[in-house]
């Protein structure tokens, strides 16, 4: 059954970060209305202002995309905060929805949640199946609880309650910090510097052979739209590009996108995470959604993106 949002009001939690900036500017196009608040409005992580915003604002539908988080770096430096802020936000979110009866929520988690050695491509039946990489485990756990939350309170109070799960994301507006970014931003910021300042070499953390799968937030945002409609069960939906490639291959694109003509060197006293984590996003292609954006294409268009907003003050180098 299609979940309309012609005439909805729908609240974007989470509407600074790199996703949530991204469904916001896609719902443009769906004739609802988009509610958000800022960081200074309410704590998410505090119960009763999250439920007296929900009171007093009355969202028809709500897509959690307000989260703490952050590259392998973060997630291994900040354990607590990375369980305790993703528990209480999305504890906070979930219960209130249950006691404002709001008609739809999406919950997004990640594909940390799944075992470090599931099968490949991943599918969204392997959660709990085996133990987590230990480099982010605290933010799996969270988001794993999230998914059981939105499981819970269907069983329990039959509300329309889904989650969905994208793989590694990028793109315009993500987290760019070399410590605690993800890959691609701190790839790019570090390329992009050595290109300025004329380096012969560069390093890249770990070995090199990990492969990661990536979608630009543009194309999950469509996902999510997308989910919000035409998807209503209990299981998680994996939202993947069905492409991965490995950590060195990613590098030598990087370096042809930036421009970069050094050596390029790995240091393996830095961790690998998960040796692979590709998603089997089936389900999601049998209900009719495909991605368009091209790595390359994504990558371009990020570093672009940067390369602006370190003109405009918006990030810095660090
Ligand atoms: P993960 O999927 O949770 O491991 O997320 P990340 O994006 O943080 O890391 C992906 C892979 O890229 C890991 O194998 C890292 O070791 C590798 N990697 C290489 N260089 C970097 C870097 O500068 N920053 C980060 N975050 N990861 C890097």
């Amino acid at each position: 059954m299609t979940y309309s949002l012609k005439g909805k009001k729908i609240w974007v939690a989470g509407h600074t970060g790199m996703v949530g900036k991204a469904v916001t500017k896609h719902l443009i196009n769906e004739s609802c209305d988009v509610l958000t608040c800022n960081r200074a409005e309410i704590d998410l992580r505090r119960q009763h202002e999250v439920e007296c915003w929900i009171n007093e604002n009355s969202p028809d539908a709500i897509i959690i995309a307000a989260a703490t988080v952050g590259g392998i770096n973060a997630n291994k430096s900040y354990p607590a905060k990375f369980l305790y802020d993703n528990l209480m936000i999305e504890t906070n979110i979930i219960h209130g929805a249950h006691k404002a009866d709001v008609t739809k929520l999406m919950m997004l988690g990640s594909s940390c949640i799944y075992p470090k050695y599931a099968p490949q491509p991943i599918s969204e039946y392997d959660m709990l199946s085996g133990p987590l990489e230990t480099t982010n485990r605290w933010y799996a756990i969270a988001k794993i609880s999230g998914v059981m939350l939105c499981q819970a309170y269907r069983e329990e109070y039959g509300h329309n309650f889904i989650s969905a799960m994208p793989t590694n994301l990028y793109g315009p507006g993500d987290l760019f910090n070399t410590d605690t970014s993800h890959v691609i931003p701190a790839l790019l910021m570090r390329f992009n510097e050595a290109k300025k300042t004329d380096q012969k070499s560069i390093t890249v953390w770990g070995s090199g052979k990990p492969r990661r799968e990536f979608l630009h937030c543009d194309d999950l945002a469509d996902a999510l739209i997308h989910t919000l409609k035409y998807y209503s069960d209990s299981e998680p939906l994996n939202i993947g590009s069905g492409l991965d490639i490995t950590i060195a291959e990613l590098a030598y694109l990087i370096a042809d996108i930036v421009g970069f003509e050094g050596e390029i060197l790995f240091d393996s006293s830095m961790p690998d995470g998960t040796p692979k984590k590709l998603l089997n996003s089936q389900r999601l292609s049998q209900t009719g959604w495909h991605p368009k954006i091209s790595l390359r294409d994504g990558l371009l268009d990020t570093f672009l993106w940067y390369q602006k907003a370190l003109i405009d003050g918006i990030v810095r180098i660090k």
